[in-house]
């Protein structure tokens, strides 16, 4: 949904050099279309497999996108009580809400259970016990899946790569029978299903569809012995293109071969998709402050930083470099850098990118996902607007933050 009419760059419908110059810089710009068709497309590719598509929050948890997925059909994964506030706050059903991570406090369990979320994907025995506990005070029995560690290799960047047992995350497989096991003597849980996250940006989801092989293996186990298993949840992490040298793997195909696995297990499956519906749609687009030259290295200064996006100093990521309105310059090998006063503020290194001058528009490409979310108010900078295309028409659905949003909360 972003694309090139003449030299102007456009989401949908909306010239973004129009909407850069109305609504300032940096800022966040999200394609309604692009967000329902990635969460369409894993709907429908899994036809009338029972299943359930859970939005991974943590990818981009701004209300409006929440009510656009929510009002679509989708349910949830979250990893903190603030997602499930947000969730909530932007009318997600809570039946739908899966809550995994590796720390949730007793205030996040009580807060989950009050609001009725659908399961506890536990990742650790103790926490299994707590569940238990603030269940049973409640009166009433929680859902549970255990999230298993398969030991299969992601082969992703080793920050977002979790499903080897090095890993903090959830329990290896060979103790997960017996963790199942004793949990039948916990009164009020339940066993509802089997659950994994192997890792997240994998271009190649091989190691996704053995981590299924290997949790259907143990449903079927756990079935056997009497565990009323229900569900699946094969987590999310299927990656998308960054850049033009890689390929986004295809939703639909992706989904259908983790159907033709699971259809004759009789088990519902779950998937809690990310970066895959959320990154391809947005960008963030920053205009040029200077240009300036160090010896021989080329700098394009823009008004967007490390604090707006961090995926290139954290992870070293790639983003693709667009100009907003093409000219006819030869372009230019340089480091695209903000005003936050580190070396690794940067969002682009050595980089062959559009000859921009000061005052010039640039989008920051594939930054729905892990972009905004992961900002922060470093430098005292105030947080970029967020804003939603729909067709020929934008709103912003955060608003940039002002000074006085800086120290709310503060006191001399
Ligand atoms: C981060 C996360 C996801 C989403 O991963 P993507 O790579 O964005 O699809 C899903 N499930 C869990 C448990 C996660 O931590």
């Amino acid at each position: 949904m972003f694309h090139y009419s003449g030299n102007d760059l456009y989401c949908e419908q909306v010239p973004l050099a129009d909407l850069a110059r109305h609504a300032g810089t940096p800022a966040y710009v999200y394609s309604r279309q692009t967000i329902l068709d990635n969460y369409r497309a894993y709907d429908q590719a899994f036809g009338d497999l029972p299943h359930a598509v859970c939005y991974a929050v943590k990818a981009n948890s701004s209300l409006a996108v929440l009510a656009l997925l929510a009002q679509a059909g989708a349910g949830f994964d979250i990893v903190s009580g603030g997602e499930l506030f947000r969730v909530l706050r932007a009318g997600g059903d809570p039946s739908r809400v899966v809550f995994s991570g590796v720390g949730k406090t007793a205030d996040e369990v009580e807060y989950a259970l009050s609001s009725g979320i659908h399961s506890f994907n536990c990742e650790s025995e103790a926490e299994l016990a707590l569940v238990d506990a603030m269940a049973a005070r409640r009166g009433v029995k929680a859902g549970f899946s255990i999230r298993v560690n398969p030991d299969v290799d992601a082969a992703t960047h080793p920050y977002i790569s979790t499903g080897l047992n090095r890993h903090k995350f959830g329990i290896p497989m060979a103790e997960a029978s017996a963790v199942y096991e004793r949990a039948r003597r916990l009164p009020h849980v339940a066993a509802e299903g089997v659950s994994c996250h192997i890792g997240s940006q994998m271009l190649d989801p091989s190691p996704i569809l053995e981590a299924v092989d290997r949790v259907l293996s143990l449903a079927a186990q756990l079935r056997a012995q009497g565990d009323p298993i229900r569900h699946v949840d094969l987590g999310g992490g299927l990656g998308v293109a960054y850049q033009a040298s890689e390929r986004t793997p295809a939703i639909g195909p992706f989904v259908e071969s983790l159907a033709a696995r699971l259809r004759s297990s009789g088990l519902k499956v779950m998937v809690e998709p990310g970066r895959s519906i959320a990154g391809p749609a947005g960008v963030l687009l920053t205009r040029v402050l200077y240009r300036k030259k160090n010896g021989h290295k080329e700098f394009v200064v823009v008004d967007a930083a490390m604090n707006d996006l961090i995926r290139p100093a954290l992870y070293r990521a790639h983003h693709d470099i667009l100009p907003v309105r093409r000219n006819a310059l030869p372009p230019v090998t340089a480091d695209l850098v903000g005003p936050v006063c580190e070396t690794g503020d940067f969002l682009a290194r050595d980089r062959e990118m559009a000859n921009a001058m000061p005052g010039d528009f640039l989008a920051v490409a594939t930054a729905g996902a892990y972009g905004f979310v992961q900002s922060s108010n470093y430098n005292s900078r105030p947080r970029a607007p967020e804003i939603l295309v729909e067709g020929a028409q934008y709103r912003v659905i955060r608003r940039r933050e002002t000074y006085e949003d800086l120290v709310r909360g503060e006191t001399v």
